[in-house]
């Protein structure tokens, strides 16, 4: 998209690109630490490790155009991988709902990346439908610490994951979305079994949680016993914004298009076919109205709004946006995308184009299926109910 940057903007855009090239990666070095040293001199900068955190909580305080600069750079360049879990997912709701003491243990950890973080919300029987949860958190009888049993599914990067913040039902007496509570605690702790699940691309990144009389103090709990639905429902649109991507997706169709050119087809080369280039045509322009909905969101955020059903919006589009950009690659390297393992066959690009292609199905499953994205855009977004005939 090209939207008009003053002179400042500029300015910061060429700032945010030194700061890349400056610090990228150098022959040889050990990624890990590079990666610490990187979010080191990010913060020194004045906050540029947690971009999108309040100003109250050590973020730079950017504008919505600044953000949108930074989105566009980052996926360009590269900088250290992130995992969305304690930073953009769980930070968000320490900030608001979390007490003075809890925010002080645990935003240091997250914003230092020493404490890798999973999310404990879907059940077997609790997916799209959250509030249908059952794993069970009892408070002992002198009110310290509570016992939970039951389990947990999906849960991404759990076998690495070093805390967990969990929905548990404290109270199944009113309707579902009451007696919910959110608690923290550490994953690596008697009791709690975590097995793999791999998926359709071969790939072990979720698993199953049990719990089996895990004790949980008190203290680790966020607001109030029964009240956990209402800060679920908020770290949910914090995860559908980031999930939608369309940076890196800006970026990957570029790349779709330079790849495409590679193949020969006739006298041309597959970009010169009108039923591919008309697929990858109606891509860019999906791509770019979503943008505009992104820039919206980003504009709510920067005038201390919180992501609203717009986040529904990006998280819908922008997920279908990623898998179509899979299915092009896979369409634009035909057999030599099957190739199974290490070893690429055919075009560079070509590698793991299908288990890449299998493992973006679950794009629009996590985070909220899509189905259920339809639904509440319909009714928080178009004002839709049942029956209306709008
Ligand atoms: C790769 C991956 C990673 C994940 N990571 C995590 C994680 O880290 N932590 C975590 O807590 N969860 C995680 N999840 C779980 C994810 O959030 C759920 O899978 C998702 O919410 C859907 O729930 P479900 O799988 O139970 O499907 P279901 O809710 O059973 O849905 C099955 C189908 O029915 C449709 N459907 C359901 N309800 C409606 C409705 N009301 N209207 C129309 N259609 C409907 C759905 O759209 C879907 O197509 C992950 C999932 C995946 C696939």
């Amino acid at each position: 998209m090209d939207i008009n940057l003053s002179s400042e903007d500029l300015a910061f855009r060429d700032e945010v690109r030194s700061f890349f090239e400056e610090n990228k990666i150098k022959s040889g070095e050990d990624y890990f630490s590079w990666r610490l040293g990187w979010f080191k001199k990010a913060r020194e900068k004045g906050g540029w490790d947690v971009p999108k955190w309040p100003e109250k909580f050590g973020g730079p305080g950017w504008s919505p155009t600044q953000h949108y600069i930074w989105e566009q750079e980052t996926a360009r360049a590269n900088i250290p991988f992130d995992l969305p879990f304690g930073l953009g997912m769980l930070a968000p709701i320490l900030m608001n709902y979390g007490n003075e003491e809890q925010q002080e243990r645990f935003l240091p950890d997250i914003r230092d990346r020493q404490v890798n973080w999973c999310q404990g919300y879907s059940e077997p029987g609790a997916g799209s439908d959250l509030a249908n949860l059952k794993t069970k958190a009892v408070l002992s009888d002198d009110g310290t610490y509570y016992t939970v049993n039951g389990s947990k599914i999906w849960t991404t990067l759990a076998h690495v994951a070093d805390w967990i913040f969990c929905l548990t039902r404290t109270d199944d007496s009113g309707i579902k979305q009451q007696g919910i509570t959110f608690l923290l605690f550490p994953m690596k702790q008697e009791g709690i079994e975590v097995k793999p699940i791999i998926t359709l691309g071969g790939s072990h990144t979720v698993n199953t949680v049990h719990f089996t009389d895990v004790k949980v103090p008190v203290e680790n709990r966020i607001g109030e016993e029964g009240k956990g639905w209402t800060y679920a429902k908020g770290l949910l649109e914090h995860e559908r914004t980031g999930l939608a991507g369309l940076s890196k997706s800006l970026v990957e169709l570029e790349q779709l298009k330079d790849n495409a050119r590679s193949i020969k087809r006739g006298n041309g080369n597959l970009m010169d076919e009108s039923s591919y280039k008309s697929k990858i045509g109606e891509l860019e322009i999906d791509l770019l109205a979503t943008e505009f909905t992104e820039l919206r969101s980003l504009a709510s955020a920067a005038a201390g709004g919180e992501p609203g059903p717009e986040s529904s919006i990006l998280k819908l589009k922008g997920t279908e946006i990623k898998q179509r950009i899979q299915k092009l690659t896979v369409e634009a390297s035909g057999i030599y995308s099957s190739a199974w393992g290490d070893k690429g066959v055919g075009p560079a690009f070509a590698k793991g184009g299908t288990a890449g292609y299998l493992n973006s199905r679950y794009f629009t499953i996590y985070g909220g299926a899509s189905e259920v994205q339809k639904d509440i855009v319909a009714k928080k977004v178009l004002g839709l109910t049942k029956g209306s005939s709008k």
